[in-house]
């Protein structure tokens, strides 16, 4: 089902089938514009400038709107993509705790060739729409499906009042999986938006109306809210429901703030809709005391609060957030990497604590709410790396030598290997409140258990010496396991092959 301009219709998209993380971004971007998907190819590229990296280097960016759907009341979240990506998928979201199904519809080189998958999607959707049940149906395409050109945008928007949501989720376009979170909940306010500028709409659970409210903007520690909640209602406000949100009728509540905060600074596509409703943004956290003081001012003010209450408001919190880091300092040398956007605010947090902090990496781009972050950060000397890859983290951690390293996997994996403390910037940050006064204790007990510990990594990197690394690591009957990297070369000349005959060639068959 060619159409008659010649542009590729959902019939006829493009082989990929073999293609993956690895299939190269170019070679899959090429084949994703061949296939109909220049427009959401641009946007992405737009919404997401890239980094120094050409594929992924943590999870798969899919997960981060794969997680915001299943976080969803009466949203069916649906992927189509390969089988391999689907259960790597699905082990992580089960792993993080979803409660719901991940749907799926499988293909294989036929249906995606002929074009079948498309249909198979639309009858899936079809199937699970009833409103009883649903409020929306999610269907994400993963690498594949993108680069061929299943058209996702054809499916009927909605069924039986059930909101259909098609979104393209490519590794090669998305960075990392925190903005694939923003995919989701910008397309859903998009949507959400458009329904209640054309008329009367759903109620939101708890709807504040007799306050200016604020939304936040990013997942947060689930007492953070609360504790922001506490110094807002102090100046008269009131929290609008948070995005991603955590119901559909939310996302009118969130459109209806009279503030929206970007605290996790990389939700582009749903600050554009924040922005298409009318609604002011401010960006940055109420992270420790200058922080919190500069944020509350920001949020006052555009919310149109009177001066001295937000002045009030500073002199009732801040000398508790000033108590809280001098009661519990951080005498440290840290660097700091992560994929989850807020590691700009949790090193002010560590400064202001009295860490010393020479370096920030972030996977995550660079964006004008980040960027009081930055400016303060930078003036104290810390070097502020967006985009940062893992060698750059590795490198920064090497010349720094640091007391603590916090970080991604791999990073921590390396630090530990050469007997220093490191630990995982997630489990760091998802377990503990960073904003207000709650936050301003919270790091220093994790980093002087970890610091005083540093003996015990000495010892473990003694105890296995003669345990083979890298490419010769195990230990087995015949003592340490023999390095195998040339395999590893050969196979890697032989996936650069361009085609199948110099694949052959260079395997030697
Ligand atoms: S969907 Fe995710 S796991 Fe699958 S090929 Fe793309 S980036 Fe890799």
């Amino acid at each position: 089902m060619t159409p008659l301009d010649g542009t590729p219709g959902p019939s006829d998209p493009v082989e990929t089938s073999g293609s993956g993380c690895h299939g190269g971004r170019e070679t899959m971007q090429a084949a994703a514009r061949a296939a109909g998907k220049s427009e959401t190819m641009d946007r992405l590229a737009l919404d997401y400038p890239r980094g120094p990296h050409d594929q992924p280097q943590s999870m798969c960016p899919a997960f981060g709107s794969l997680r915001v759907g299943l976080r969803m009341r009466r949203t069916a979240t649906i992927l189509s993509g390969s089988a391999c990506c689907v259960y790597g998928l699905t082990f992580t979201s089960h792993f993080y705790g979803a409660r719901r199904t991940v749907g799926y519809v499988p293909f294989n080189s036929e249906s995606l060739v002929r074009g079948q998958l498309f249909e198979d999607i639309r009858n899936a959707v079809y199937d699970i729409a009833k409103p009883e049940d649903y409020d929306a149906v999610v269907i994400i395409n993963l690498c594949v499906p993108t680069a061929s050109g299943v058209p996702l945008d054809l499916l009927p928007k909605q069924i039986n009042g059930v909101r259909v949501i098609g979104i393209d989720v490519p590794g090669f376009g998305v960075p990392t999986h925190a903005e694939a979170k923003d995919v989701l909940s910008g397309a859903m306010l998009r949507y959400a938006r458009t329904e209640a500028e054309q008329g009367p709409v759903q109620r939101p659970r708890n709807l504040v109306e007799d306050k200016p409210t604020v939304s936040l903007i990013g997942e947060l520690f689930p007492a953070d809210p609360m504790g922001i909640g506490a110094m807002v209602g102090s100046m008269g406000m009131a929290l609008a429901p948070q995005i991603p949100s955590r119901e559909w009728r939310d996302l009118y509540g969130a459109l209806d703030c009279s503030v929206a905060a970007a605290i996790h600074p990389f939700y582009t596509a749903s600050v554009r809709e924040f922005r298409a409703a009318g609604r002011p943004v401010v960006g940055s956290g109420p992270v420790g005391v200058e922080g919190t003081a500069d944020w509350l001012d920001a949020v006052g003010k555009a919310a149109g609060i009177n001066p001295s209450v937000i002045d009030e408001t500073k002199a009732r919190f801040l000398p508790a957030i000033k108590g809280g880091l001098a009661a519990n300092p951080i005498k440290a040398r840290i660097t700091l990497s992560g994929y989850e956007g807020s590691e700009l605010l949790v090193a002010r947090l560590l400064i202001e604590a009295g860490a010393e902090v020479p370096y920030v990496g972030t996977a995550c781009p660079r964006t004008e709410w980040s960027e009081a972050d930055r400016q303060w950060l930078e003036a104290r000397g810390v070097h502020v790396q967006y985009r940062a890859s893992l060698e750059q983290d590795l490198a920064a951690m090497m010349e720094v030598k640091p007391d603590l390293a916090v970080g991604t996997t791999p990073l921590v994996q390396k630090v530990k290997e050469l007997g220093m403390p490191a630990i995982y910037f997630t489990n760091m940050v998802s377990a503990r409140p960073l904003f207000g006064p709650m936050g301003a204790g919270s790091l220093a007990g994790i980093v002087a258990a970890q610091t005083a510990g540093r003996g015990r990594y000495a010892q473990m990197v003694e105890f296995f010496e003669g345990v083979g690394v890298g490419d010769s690591a195990g230990y087995g009957f015949k003592g340490v396991a023999p390095d195998r990297s040339a395999a590893r070369e050969k196979f890697k000349k032989a996936r650069s092959a361009s085609t199948k005959g110099d694949l052959a060639t260079s395997m030697g068959t």
